[in-house]
């Protein structure tokens, strides 16, 4: 097998530059919570393919679930010769959906598509067509889930312009001083200033902020929105890619808030690496776009299914929940104590197993250390630990450690995060 520099070499001959790599390292196996590449070193991942490990590399139960699906047929369209699984994908994730109303679903295949379906949704039911998301959110990387995206760079750099009829309004932060009462005041000028609420159709809101940087949002800011949004008739979407699938210790990140949104998207962690999204909604809401509206050629793969609907079995026979819930005690109880013993960590922030440390200088939260996060990563990836970054200013590290790592992997992983940060 060739090496990883020669691998480069070949990458970067026959790829455009704009598909970034974070680390010099080619894959050749894993499992749950480790990775070997292909000079067979070994990493812990904490990555977790950007929150879509949540059941780790590899489960047992998805294996087989996918083996046993491609050995019977690996693709029909739904829409041309429907198959069981997709309707007990969408049956199971109307369950898991907060709230007492009925709830359809219906599924695509990745984020940003699930994203763009929602958006559809919420403009056939309501007939308005303006769209509020906040600063800082990340949905996706397709025009309109650039356009609804706050962070700027790399993202949206050089690719607009994108859709009109988008609004931003400021998401609270303690540490950045922004308060619910400022972020609410925020959405309240746009009414104002900017965009009749009569015309909004939709407002997008992540209620744990993923690329933005593990920002929480206030369950008093998730219930005021919700008032907002009921007040003037507009439909509140959740987007939980990032944040659902038990990575909070609840299936969804938005259930801490007591809020029932009025459409969820959800993708990443539901598939284990599959690639499969999902739109679930309030029934009523969900049927307003007409037959043959909604869908796609590989919309709902039924090997993604099987994945789904192994995923899911996995959850309730290992209580991933529970395990989320501890697992989260455990690293925000050990972040805690490193950002005792290191000044440049500003904050240990997350909900559940979401959890994220900000580096700045001297810990002053106006002056992000980009650098060292840099640095951090690069030192941590060569001791063997792989580690995201996130954050508008790139200065968050965030930990989407499978749900099913042992605690001796978590623990070794958050004592590379330690002796990096002495080094550095
Ligand atoms: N929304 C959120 C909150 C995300 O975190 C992401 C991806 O990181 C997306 C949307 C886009 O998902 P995808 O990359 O599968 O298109």
């Amino acid at each position: 097998m060739s090496s990883n520099q020669e691998l480069m070499a070949r990458r970067i001959a026959a790829l455009p530059r704009g598909v970034g790599q974070t680390f010099p390292v080619f894959v050749a196996r894993a499992q749950n919570a480790e990775v070997w590449d292909v000079e067979g070193r070994r990493y812990i991942d904490f990555a977790g393919g950007i929150g879509v490990l949540n059941v780790g590399h590899g489960h047992p139960k998805v294996v087989a679930a996918v083996q046993e699906q491609v050995g019977r047929f690996s693709h029909t369209c739904f829409q041309v010769l429907a198959y069981e699984s997709y309707v007990a994908v969408c049956e199971r994730l109307n369950r898991l959906a907060p709230g007492s109303s009925p709830k359809k679903s219906f599924l695509v295949s990745t984020g940003a598509e699930a994203v763009e379906n929602a958006v559809k949704v919420a403009r056939a039911y309501t007939g308005r067509s303006a769209v509020i998301a906040f600063g800082g959110g990340f949905h996706g990387r397709t025009l309109l889930g650039m356009g609804l995206t706050g962070k700027v760079a790399p993202y949206k750099t050089g690719f607009g312009p994108f859709p009109n009829e988008i609004f931003h309004a400021p998401f609270p932060s303690a540490l950045h001083g922004v308060s619910v009462d400022d972020a609410i005041a925020g959405v309240e000028k746009l009414f104002k200033y900017d965009v009749d609420p009569a015309r909004v159709a939709a407002m997008i809101v992540e209620p744990v902020q993923g690329e933005g940087g593990f920002y929480v949002a206030p369950a008093d800011f998730l219930k005021r929105l919700r008032a907002l949004c009921d007040a003037h008739g507009i439909l509140l979407i959740a987007d939980e890619i990032q944040s659902g699938a038990g990575r909070t210790g609840t299936w969804l990140a938005i259930e801490h808030a007591g809020v029932e949104p009025d459409l969820i998207t959800m993708a990443k962690s539901i598939g284990d690496g599959y690639p499969v999204a999902a739109v679930i909604g309030r029934a009523d809401v969900m049927d307003a776009p007409a037959p043959g509206g909604l869908g796609g050629t590989y919309a709902g793969n039924p090997v993604a299914c099987a994945a789904v609907l192994a995923v899911l079995d996995a959850f309730e026979e290992e209580k991933l929940l529970e395990r989320s819930r501890r697992l989260g005690e455990h690293l925000t109880a050990r972040l805690r104590d490193l950002a005792g013993r290191h000044a440049s960590i500003a904050e240990v922030r997350g909900l559940g197993a979401m959890v994220a440390i900000e580096l700045c200088k001297d810990g002053d939260p106006h002056r992000p250390d980009a650098d060292l996060t840099k640095a951090l990563t690069a030192r941590a990836i060569e001791k063997g630990l792989a580690l995201l970054s996130c954050g508008t200013y790139g200065n968050v590290i965030r930990i989407l450690v499978p749900l099913t790592a042992e605690p001796a992997i978590v623990d070794e992983g958050l004592d590379i995060i330690a002796a990096c940060l002495a080094e550095l």
